[in-house]
């Protein structure tokens, strides 16, 4: 049922569609008039019960009335015809007999119908159980559309929650991850090596001069410069599982996981030289230099009774040697 129909039953809440399915014209004739006084009832007649389904799927009924002995098909066939296609197979029937017979009334309930009267009912009868059985397929309609109307809001929010989750771990100016996701995601890697004894490497990588950049062109040029090497550590970092990040002001940390020694310190040496590459221009220490990286190295196979904060701070050592023999190179504790 699409929307507009579902529209139609909250504005009406409780509005019936009933199709008659009986080659007797004279039975069709007799309950249209039976109902024709009725609010919210509305009444098709169908004399072909070959034509049934397709009518069925055309003016979709809220109740059907099934005749049970038609020339050249039968009934209870059709009613299982119902069942078993989609557009039809919850909709109620309510099958009309000549007479009352427990073992038809059965075959009847096995085939699917819902309901079983004797023809020709009584009239108040016949509108009672047309309201009845028009209400409660509404109302499963109506539960249906509100399941899936949950279900794409659901899909949302879990959208959303991914959206906000890349915001809240990633920092504004480079895009890198934060901080805060650094922390998380070292802790995280260090107690899988942990787990496994794989090695666990960290550079914590400093802009030289970068105080004099600043003073010297002015804090937006200052911006832009991060963003470069911030794009250039995004760049060095080949695997999935290595995380770029920005630690702070102008420092930035790449964590590499399962790497040895001399593969950390090769990606450093190529990160170090791709960003004195760029020639971004600097005037420090003598005019006509090129802006220029540090970066301190460690590599730790975690043991039981440690924790990550050795590895930060071995990284942090090289970095000062880094720094104290003269600035874009590579330190090693
Ligand atoms: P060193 O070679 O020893 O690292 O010298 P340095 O000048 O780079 O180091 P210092 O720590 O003295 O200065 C860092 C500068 O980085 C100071 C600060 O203004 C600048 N900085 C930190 N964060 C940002 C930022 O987001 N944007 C800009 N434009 N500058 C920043
Ligand atoms: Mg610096
Ligand atoms: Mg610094």
């Amino acid at each position: 049922m699409d929307d507009l129909q579902l529209d139609a039953f909250k504005t009406d809440e409780y509005a019936a569609m009933v199709l008659l399915v009986d080659d007797q014209a004279m039975i069709g004739e007799a309950v249209r008039r039976g109902l024709a006084n009725e609010d919210n009832i509305d009444f098709h007649f169908c004399a072909d019960p070959h034509q049934a389904i397709a009518q069925a799927i055309r003016i979709k009924p809220t109740v059907i009335l099934q005749d049970l002995v038609m020339p050249g098909l039968d009934g209870l066939s059709l009613v299982r015809e119902y069942r078993n296609h989609p557009a039809t197979k919850d909709i109620p029937i309510i099958v009309l007999s000549t007479k009352e017979d427990p073992l038809i009334k059965s075959a009847a309930f096995a085939a699917g119908a819902n309901d079983y009267l004797v023809k020709l009912p009584d009239n108040i009868e016949l509108v009672a159980r047309i309201r009845y059985h028009s209400r409660s397929y509404t109302t499963l309609i109506q539960r249906d559309a509100a399941y899936r109307a949950l279900r794409v809001s659901q899909q949302q929010l879990l959208d959303t929650n991914l959206v906000l989750q890349r915001l809240m771990n990633s920092d504004g100016l480079t895009g890198l991850s934060n901080r805060r996701h650094f922390d998380e995601y070292l802790e995280l890697e260090w107690r899988r090596a942990l787990r496994d004894q794989t090695q666990l490497s960290l550079l914590m990588i400093d802009v030289d001069y970068f105080k004099s950049y600043n003073d010297s062109f002015g804090h937006l040029e200052g911006d832009e410069a991060l963003r470069k090497v911030a794009s250039a550590i995004r760049d060095a970092s080949s695997r999935p599982s290595d995380l770029p990040a920005r630690y702070g002001g102008e420092e930035f940390a790449l964590v590499l996981p399962n790497t040895s020694p001399g593969g950390a310190r090769l990606m450093a040496e190529k990160l170090r030289q791709t960003v004195a590459g760029m020639k971004i221009p600097h005037t420090f220490p003598v005019e006509g230099a090129y802006l220029t990286i540090s970066i301190g190295l460690s590599t730790l196979t975690p043991q039981q009774s440690t924790d990550c904060r050795q590895l930060i701070s071995a990284a942090d050592k090289g970095l000062y040697l880094a720094k104290n023999n003269g600035r874009n190179q590579v330190g090693i504790e």
